[in-house]
């Protein structure tokens, strides 16, 4: 992917937030400069680059529990032009996005502190984006649920997941029948690096979402579709 001295210096202060304030969020994986460029901006740029061979790469964005920022800020680095949305429920994180936001300076991204389950509700939110980013928030089945009442129909939902990922497709079939999507691609991602390669799951929204969904806080996750 080709980069320029201002995506490098970019890269390169989001790297030093992740590393000083990233043990906050007590997340393991933020803790050292060689895991945080290879495991999350690499995954992060290999499923940007996915999604533009599948035509799938499109604005506006969001990220749904967008967490320390994946893998919404590293392609918003590489593709300043898109709009982005980063959904986060926790404050802590979301004000971290926040700051990561200021200090790159980076234009028309939106920082929303909530819960997919009541965000998605909203008039603006609802079938609003072109594309919707989700790694490591929930199983698929859940997933569906939760993100493609925010996709416009014709968009994508885009979800990399682990070795599961067939099984996870499998499992989903109801929730995906129920809220308008079909699968259009299942590919394993170019992320170098050790483990695993993850697998992308490409989600196509084809009929609009029945108004009632996501159902309340905390019900796709304990009686998921
Ligand atoms: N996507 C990031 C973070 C994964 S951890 C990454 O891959 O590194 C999952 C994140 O999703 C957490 O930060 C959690 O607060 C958030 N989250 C979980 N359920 C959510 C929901 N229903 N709505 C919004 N955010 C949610």
């Amino acid at each position: 992917m080709e980069t320029t001295p201002e995506r490098a210096a970019a890269f390169e202060r989001y790297t030093e937030m992740l590393l000083s304030e990233g043990r906050r969020f007590n997340l393991t994986a933020l803790r050292d400069r060689e895991s945080i460029q290879r495991r999350h901006f690499g995954e992060s740029l290999a499923l940007l680059r996915a999604l533009e061979q599948a035509s799938a790469f499109a604005s506006p964005a969001i990220d749904i529990g967008s967490g320390a920022g994946f893998p919404g800020l590293p392609i918003k680095i590489a593709r300043p032009e898109i709009a982005l949305t980063l959904l986060e429920a926790t404050g802590k994180k979301a004000r971290f996005l926040e700051e990561v936001v200021a200090a790159l300076g980076l234009n028309r991204v939106q920082v929303v502190h909530g819960r997919a389950e009541d965000i998605a509700h909203d008039s603006q939110c609802r079938e609003a984006y072109a594309l919707a980013l989700a790694r490591a928030v929930a199983p698929l089945r859940i997933l569906v649920e939760l993100a493609l009442p925010f996709v416009r129909v014709g968009g994508h939902l885009a979800a990399p997941k682990g070795s599961g990922a067939a099984r996870e497709v499998r499992e989903a079939v109801e929730a995906l029948r129920i809220c308008g999507g079909e699968v259009a691609l299942v590919q394993e991602l170019d992320a170098t690096g050790p483990g695993a390669r993850p697998t992308l799951v490409l989600v196509r929204k084809v009929t609009a979402t029945p108004p009632q969904y996501p159902r309340r806080l905390g019900v796709p996750a304990h009686r998921p579709l």
